[in-house]
């Protein structure tokens, strides 16, 4: 149905077209946009967090902060059906300080040094205050810098590059680590790898996912492995829900994996870690705090 829809922008007396889709998906995204924005209020969000398990010695290195949202009628809702829109409207960037308080706050009650790991989307990195909002959140937790590490994707390289490289280093000097996610999927460059100060690379789960099938993909994780070694850089293989494919990364000199296999991502509640008395932190003020 090729009917197109008439309408006035109000003003200027100037007609435009729109296809009636696309006047219907508009709307939804604003309605889900201002949903969003409550859900921040109300404290819809929640995190879960997926072992990072260390191969060297067989034992959870640090956790993966995923984002969840509880919504009161719908259930728990997966980040694919909303950050896009969180991107698009800024959003992002209040929900994105949350993620960092709550994850930071969380990570500071677990004894030992595990490591959190926290997903950065563009957005934040190119409009956010990604700097001040990682700093006052380390003052607000007291947590170890060297605790936190930021996972960012190749499409936040690929904007302004001079920026990106500057903010890294400053992140970098608070102790801060930094991982490419996702990686060998989108617009990967070996540039990336030269000139951007990465702690780890995570191999994207496509690759592990046919790893044990005998076709390319282990030729081309073999490749990631041997370069990030040569690069200094620390290795992880997501998406790994198979014991074969967990052998075959050992096999390979993968230095931590992460999937369904180890376990699925848990709410703070359910996480096999012992808590120091930290575990006082007031997480419901923070919550207060970046509610507004
Ligand atoms: P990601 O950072 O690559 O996270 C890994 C995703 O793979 C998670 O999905 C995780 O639940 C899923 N996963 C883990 N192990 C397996 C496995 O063995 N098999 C399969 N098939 N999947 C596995 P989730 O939680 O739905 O998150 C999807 C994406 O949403 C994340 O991909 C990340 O890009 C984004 N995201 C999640 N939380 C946040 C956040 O707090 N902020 C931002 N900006 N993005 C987030
Ligand atoms: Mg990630
Ligand atoms: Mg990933
Ligand atoms: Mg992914």
């Amino acid at each position: 149905d090729m009917a197109l829809y008439e309408a006035k922008s109000a003003g200027r007396g100037m007609a435009s077209l729109y296809h009636p889709d696309m006047k219907r998906v508009l709307m939804e995204q604003r309605a889900l946009e201002l949903e969003l924005r409550a859900a921040l209020a109300n404290g819809e969000f929640e995190l879960h967090y997926q072992p990072l398990h260390q191969l060297s010695t067989d034992s959870i290195a640090g956790f993966e902060a995923l984002l969840r949202w509880r919504h009161p009628e719908r259930g728990t809702i997966a980040p694919g059906s909303f950050i896009g829109i969180a991107e698009q409207s800024g959003l992002i960037v209040q929900i994105g300080e949350w993620v960092l308080r709550e994850a930071m706050a969380e990570a500071a009650t677990w004894e030992g040094n595990l490591t959190v790991a926290v997903n950065v989307s563009a957005v934040q990195m190119r409009d956010g205050d990604l700097l001040r909002q990682v700093i006052s959140a380390l003052s607000a937790t007291g947590l170890d810098p060297r605790r936190l590490e930021l996972e960012i994707t190749e499409t936040v390289l690929m904007q302004d590059q001079e920026a990106c490289l500057a903010l890294l280093h400053r992140l970098r000097a608070l102790g801060v680590r930094i991982a490419l996610d996702d990686f060998g999927t989108g617009y990967s460059s070996l540039n990336y790898l030269r000139s951007f100060p990465f702690d780890k690379i995570k191999i994207d789960r496509c690759f592990i996912e046919d790893l044990c099938n005998g076709g390319e993909s282990g030729a081309i994780v073999e490749s990631v492995l041997d370069l990030a070694a040569r690069l200094n850089m620390q290795t992880i293989a997501e998406g790994v829900e198979d014991e074969a494919q967990l052998h075959a990364l050992r096999a390979r000199g993968c230095e931590q994996v992460q999937g369904y296999w180890i376990s699925k991502a848990m709410p703070a509640d359910e996480l096999p870690v012992v808590r120091t008395a930290r575990a006082a932190v007031p997480v419901p003020a923070l919550r207060q705090a970046t509610g507004g």
